[in-house]
Formats: C-alpha cells, structure tokens, sequence
C-alpha cells in the first residue's frame, strides 16, 4: 500500500503559488494591480528576459510601513479587508492576499518601499519565500518590487512556459490592459531596455483621455475616427470603432468590469449586435468598461482573465446594445434617400450594350490555341518561354483536363462583375470569378509553400503595419517562419512592424499585406505547437483571401486566362473555402429548358 505522507510546508505553499502565479505575465498583473491599489501616480515596469530574468514595478504610491512589510511579503496577508462584510465585496477581484506572497514562494523578490514623509525605508530580499536580507533603504516614498529568476525552484513550471516572444506579448498584453484601464495614471513600460510605451496621465476621466489611451494601445490607424459611448445606469463608458474603420480581427477587442480586464462575453455579444449592419467579416475594436456594485456580479477568479456573470444579464446585453447602436447610427453616412420616380409610361428600350451583360470582344479558345495558352502560363514573369518544340501535343492537354473541361470555349461576358460567362463545347459555363482566383492563388501559393522558397516581390517602400504591441509580438513569433512563406517583416517599433516583402504568388498591394498581419496577429497561436502543414494552410488561406479584390472588372484575356488557370488547379472545382467556383448548363440542359423538340427527356445522349 503506497505510504501517505505530509507534504512540507515549502512543497505546499510552492503549489499554491502555482496556481496564482502561472507565467511572467499574471505576476506583472498582480504587481501592477497593487500599485494601483496604493495609489501611484506613476508606474515603472521593466521586463527582462520576458519576464524570466527580471520583472520590476516601481510606484509612487502609498508605500508599506517597514512593520508591515514583512508580513505582506511573507503571509497571506491584506491591507484590503478589515472586515468580514468587507470580504465578500472585495474578495470579488482577487484581494485575497495572496499575490506577494505567492510571487515570494517561487522567485528572487526584492521590495523596497517607504511611506511618504517617513524618514527612511526598508528593503527585504528573499529567495524561495525565505528572507535573506533586510535593510534600510532611501526615503523614496512608493514601492519597488523586482522579480528576478521566477520559478527558479519550480523547475516543472519553468519547463511550462512558452517562447519569449509568446511570453512577451502576454507581458504586453497586460500592460496594454492596465494602461487602458487607468487613464489617469502615467506608465513607463520597457522590455529589455527599450521602451514599450511612455503614456503620460490625463486626468479628469473624460471621453478624451480614453481615446488617446485607445490609440495609444491599439495605435493610430485602429483609434481613427473612435466613438465615445456611454450609459450611467449600466455605468458604461467606451470607445469603439467608427462604422468605416473596423478592425480585420477580434484582437482590438479589450472589456474591463470594475477597470479589472475580463473576458467579455455578454458584452462582445451585445457589440456585434450593435455592428451587424456595418461590420461584413471585420471586426470592431474596442475598450468597454464597466462599473457595476460587486451584488450585480459574480467572478470566477482566473490568473489571466476574471470570467463575469452578470446578475441582469439581459439589461446589461440590451443597454450596451443600444447605446453602441445609438453611437453607430449616428457616425454612418446618411443613407441615400429613395424616392419613387413619378408614374410614366413604361417604356421598352432596346438593351444597351452596357446593360447586366457586358458583352465582351467574343474570344474562342479552341484546342490548338490551348497548347499556346499552356506556354505562357507555365511561364512565370521573367523565366525563358518555353520553345515551340516544347509544347505539349492536343492529346496530352485532352488527358491532363478535368472532368469538367468542354473545350472549346468561347468568353461571352461578365456579369454584375462577379461571374464569367462561358459558351462551351456542351452548353454554357457560369465561373464565380472571386471563388475561382481565390483557388487559382491558393493552389500555386500552396505549391511554391511545399517545393521551394516562394518568389517574392520587395515593396517599394516598406509597409508600416500599426498594431498593439501584444499582437505585433505574436507576429515576431512567427517572423522567421514567414519569412520561409515570402513575407520579410520586422519590428519597427514596440507597436509597429514593417512589411518589407510578400509572395508575388499573391500580388499584394501595400494595404492588403497591411490587413493581411492585422488579421494573421489575430488569429495565429504559438508557432511552435502547430504544425506545418496547418501554417501553410492558415496563411494560404488568409492570404489568399486578400489578394483577390471585390468586384474587379476583367479583360476578356484575363478572363479566359483565369478559366485556364483553374482548369490547371487540382481540384478547379471549388474555392478554398470549398464553396463552388463554377457552374455548367449542358446543351441537352438547355434544350430540355426551352422543350425544343430535340431535347433528350433529360436523358444525356453522348
Ligand atoms: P492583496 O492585494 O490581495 O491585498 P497582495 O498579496 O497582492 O494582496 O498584497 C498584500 C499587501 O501588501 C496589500 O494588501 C498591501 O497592503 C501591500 N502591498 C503590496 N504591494 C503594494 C504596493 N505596491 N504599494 C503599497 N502596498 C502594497
Ligand atoms: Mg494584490
């Protein structure tokens, strides 16, 4: 029988600490939050080694008494509760006195701190939640608490944590959070010596300092043109995005109750409520906050995030809802005014050539000129075009083809400039235009992907890609995978990336590689717990939605080119998404249609 033993007091309290402290970044939260709680005007956070070297806050706030500190330090200890009633109101964000404590257990701390107008401080190291030393330190009223080697004596947790870059954008993350959160306190945030944000206070709480906030976090481009929103009775403040510069991805997305960031459910729900007319596949971004008395409210405590249930969850939908909406219609351009035209005759009027059917220079594709077609597109821009003697015969073309190729074709025209219209040796051929060079793209992208280094063509100029600094993080993350996909990009700055090449496969212009990172940051996890052949579908998949434009007008050439090109593809018959890309009406299907006497009765004769 396997012998039960007590387990020692440092075993216990090392899993405790596990639970509340679960990466570099929840231990940031928890030293920031306190610095919040003291007051502090001004925060300094310094991150080494994302977070596992060394993490440092340092505030301006009221400081712990050189009595007190050691007990904060070493206890589950709180300044936060003097009462029992007082428990159940503010244990509700995670005042439990725990966090110091638990940060102590399984690092390197060090904490200074002096209270204002006292004549000196004190400063205690401890390793392991032992103390190691104890000194007097300078009259410097706030707190400093530095974090060095976390989990040095929790090998099993070390092992647990993710890349520096995943663990960094966490890090940010935070930060961005806090920073949003608290307007009126100024922030210095810096990761290995450079700085990540400098934001000064603006004080007042106002509409203002919320939005220089937003665009400060979420950067320019994202805060353009924000709406402030708000409703007392819900006691909601936010900011979110104008019905004409959405997001590509959920990842501007931040909700904070009590200015604590949780994850919002019930009020994203709400959101996009409000956003159904405008938002197409974006997305807003957004800082939604809201201050509810704790009765209106239940937490379940999480290290990242507090998960909230609302006590009248249907009122907090409904209100955020309305005035989200409220705020949206009243930044959308005015619809246009329709107004019956006055009765008339009706005319008939012979159909313009500019009518639904463009109708195109008739081009005929027969079997012969397909081997000349087979040259050209065979040849990529710049390569050696292949020689008469290299072309493949008419037989060799008849067997690559797929079963849906009824040559010989002739381009008719386009319609609404979204499908091709094909007469074909077997009746007519509709292709969904956008559907089918998504596949064309798709499929050669995913062929260069798998056989060698993409072709790629350089911008001109680098494209600069704004985004917050936790995202821009979680693209470094992937930098040098991307660059084996065609896509050069660097940092360049803490919440801005360049984009200095992308696949030419894709024929990006500058803004759609700038929405494509925007959208690949929210989407992509850590690259090293994906597989490779997942990346390469993910990012084929995402780019090669952006490289086709809506509503282009195609060149009878371009459009036969395309019909070509998906004849080349392996599966020509529906898009990556697998919706179809074409569709056919067979003579026999036309004829049965208009019940001409020669129709087979919907049986094919072949
Ligand atoms: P809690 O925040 O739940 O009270 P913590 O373990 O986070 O528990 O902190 C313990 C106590 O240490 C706090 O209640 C507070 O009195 C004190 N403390 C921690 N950090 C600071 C700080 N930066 N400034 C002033 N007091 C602090
Ligand atoms: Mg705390």
């Amino acid at each position: 029988m396997p012998q039960i033993r007590m387990l020692s007091p440092e075993t216990v309290s090392k899993i405790a600490a596990g639970e509340v402290v679960e990466r570099p970044a929840s231990a940031l939260k928890e030293l920031i939050e306190n610095s919040l709680d003291a007051g502090a005007r001004t925060i300094r956070v310094d991150i080494e080694h994302a977070g596992r070297a060394l993490i440092r806050v340092s505030d301006d706030g009221c400081g712990i008494s050189p009595d007190d500190l050691e007990t904060a330090a070493l206890r589950h200890s709180t300044s936060k509760i003097s009462s029992f009633e007082d428990l159940d109101s503010l244990s509700t964000f995670g005042f439990r006195g725990e966090a110091l404590y638990s940060i102590a257990a399984v690092s390197r701390l060090s904490v200074a701190s002096c209270e204002h107008g006292a004549d000196s401080g004190l400063r205690l190291e401890i390793e392991g939640g032992k103390i190691v030393s104890k000194r007097q330190s300078p009259p410097v009223p706030g707190t400093t608490i530095e974090v060095r080697d976390l989990f040095f004596n929790v090998p099993a947790r070390a092992k647990f944590l993710k890349s520096d870059a995943t663990e960094r954008a966490h890090l940010l993350k935070t930060a961005e959070e806090c920073i949003l959160a608290n307007p009126d306190v100024a922030f210095h945030v810096r990761a290995d010596g450079a700085a990540a944000f400098d934001v000064a206070a603006s004080p007042g709480g106002s509409a203002r300092a919320l939005l220089d906030r937003a665009a400060q976090v979420m950067g320019a481009r994202a805060a353009k043109g924000m709406l402030y929103v708000e409703d007392a009775e819900i006691g909601l403040t936010a900011v979110i995005s104008p019905p004409d510069n959405l997001a590509a991805s959920r990842s501007l997305q931040y909700f904070f109750v009590n200015r604590r960031p949780v994850s919002g459910k019930a009020v994203s729900q709400a959101l996009y409520r409000a956003y159904a007319r405008y938002r197409g596949k974006n997305h807003p971004a957004c800082a939604v906050f809201l201050e509810l008395p704790p009765a209106d409210f239940d937490v379940n405590i999480h290290p990242q995030k507090l998960d909230v249930r609302f006590k009248n969850e249907s009122l907090i939908f409904r209100r955020v809802a309305a005035a989200a909406e409220a705020a949206l219609s009243g930044a959308a351009k005015p619809a246009p005014v329709f107004t019956a035209p006055p009765p008339q005759a009706v005319q008939i009027e012979p159909p313009s050539a500019e009518g639904i059917v463009r109708i195109a220079e008739p081009v005929q594709i027969t079997l012969e000129d397909l081997s000349d077609l087979m040259g050209a597109a065979a040849a990529p821009a710049g390569a050696v075009r292949e020689t008469a003697e290299q072309r493949l015969s008419v037989e060799d073309l008849a067997e690559q083809a797929p079963a849906w190729w009824r040559p010989p074709y002739r381009y008719i025209g386009q319609l609404e400039n979204s499908y091709l219209i094909f007469e074909t040796g077997d009746g007519l051929a509709i292709v969904d235009q956008h559907a089918a060079q998504e596949k064309v793209i798709f499929e050669e992208y995913m062929r260069q992907l798998s056989s060698k280094m993409p072709a790629v063509q350089q911008f001109m100029m680098p494209v600069l890609v704004e985004l917050p600094a936790s995202a821009a993080q979680n693209i470094l993350n992937w930098k040098d995978w991307l660059l084996s996909a065609g896509f050069e990009i660097e940092q360049a700055g803490p919440a801005a990336l360049l984009v200095r090449s992308a696949p030419s496969a894709l024929r990006f212009t500058d803004s759609d590689a700038a929405n494509f990172v925007e959208r690949l940051s929210g989407e992509v996890g850590d690259p090293d717990r994906c597989a490779e052949d997942v990346k390469r579908e993910t990012v084929a998949l995402l780019a090669c939605k952006r490289a086709v434009k809506a509503g282009d007008s195609l060149s009878p050439q371009e459009a036969v080119r395309l019909l070509y090109d998906l004849k080349n593809c392996r599966e020509g018959m529906t898009c990556p998404h697998g919706r179809p890309t074409m569709t056919a009406i067979s003579s026999d299907e036309l004829a049965r249609r208009f019940k001409r006497p020669g129709a087979a009765g919907g049986i094919k004769e072949r």
